[in-house]
């Protein structure tokens, strides 16, 4: 059996440019009306850190719409995950700028007081938001996907009482972040963790879900549709990366096969709906087999909302359920 998870993650650039407006607030609300009228729900993953400094130091006159979003998600059903990005705690706004502080790039390579820290401060702040002082996410996803080296954070977060993680993408690689998911590639569609992200253990500590992913060949990256991205105001800061994390990205690119993600923001329908049929091909054969299938997308890379609705349209057509963590986990407890 298929399920389909749609993920968001609700989060301006990351080098913090960009209006809450434009990449969070408006596409966010246009994708809520979409899964409404199709009677669905999808898991928004909030990027706490970014949204607690923009409301501190009063940058962004659209975080009171942004926080009245997340409080209709929340009473409509929609997921609220946790997603975080903790460079922005001990970030510095400066002439109208952000500058993050990068030696908190990563939460898994912090000291375990500070991951404490960080997690509770990060829950406390969804609780302001939602005032709902017991509330704790179910699941997480790693700012930049990195849940690596795994064990501290994941120890952490099972004690905050979160239960699932969707950071891993099959086949991932990043050398410059220390992130490998390559392991990973022959595992089921979940498994449970707790010393390594990507090594399943049958009394693991918390349930990975990862996002759907299919290796292809790295011509076919380039001909992935990126309409109008590079459009949207302030861009992403791709140009003025220095020349060595640039050559380090298009070492990790320059590999035979590379992990396409299901990525409904940046995907075309043909592209989108082709993953799915192989899936459903697999599922012909082994109907016993549950198979959650984890699609990923940016509320700053959302531009083409027709092929979304379409997707939606298609998934029902091919009876895929679309379901939320929240309404899934209970299948994956073995
Ligand atoms: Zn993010």
């Amino acid at each position: 059996m298929i399920e389909c998870i749609f993920t968001i993650d609700y989060e301006i650039y990351g080098d913090g440019k960009g209006s809450l407006k434009v990449l969070v607030f408006d596409p966010a609300e246009k994708l809520r009306n979409i899964f409404k009228k199709a009677d669905c729900r999808f898991v928004a993953f909030i990027e706490t850190a970014e949204l607690e400094l923009i409301e501190a130091k009063e940058t962004d006159t659209a975080i009171d719409d942004v926080k009245n979003q997340i409080q209709m998600f929340y009473a409509e059903g929609f997921e609220i995950g946790l997603h975080l990005h903790p460079q922005w705690y001990k970030a510095l706004h400066q002439d109208g700028q952000w500058l993050l502080d990068d030696s908190e790039y990563n939460l898994c390579s912090l000291p375990r007081e500070r991951i404490v820290e960080i997690v509770d401060r990060s829950i406390g702040y969804l609780r302001k938001v939602l005032r709902q002082p017991d509330f704790t996410p179910l699941s997480f996803r790693a700012g930049n996907w990195l849940m690596q080296p795994t064990a501290l954070a994941a120890k952490v977060l099972a004690e905050k009482g979160i239960k699932l993680d969707s950071s891993v993408f099959k086949g991932g690689l990043q050398r410059r972040h220390g992130l490998d998911y390559r392991n990973a590639i022959s595992n089921d569609y979940y498994w449970t963790f707790s010393e390594h992200v990507d090594i399943p253990d049958a009394n693991g500590i918390l349930l990975e879900i990862p996002t759907y992913t299919k290796m292809v060949p790295f011509w076919k990256m380039l001909t992935i549709k990126r309409v109008g991205l590079k459009g949207k105001e302030g861009s992403s800061n791709r140009k003025s990366s220095p020349w060595l994390k640039r050559i380090e990205r298009l070492i990790d690119f320059l590999r035979f096969r590379y992990p396409l993600k299901l990525d409904f923001c940046r995907m075309t329908l043909d592209e989108l709906t082709g993953m799915i049929d192989t899936i459903i091909l697999e599922d012909q054969k082994d109907p016993n087999r549950y198979r959650p299938i984890v699609a990923i997308g940016h509320t700053k890379d959302l531009l083409d909302y027709e092929t979304v609705e379409s997707f939606l349209v298609y998934l029902k057509k091919n009876d895929i359920r679309i379901s939320t963590f929240n309404n899934m986990y209970h299948k994956c407890q073995k």
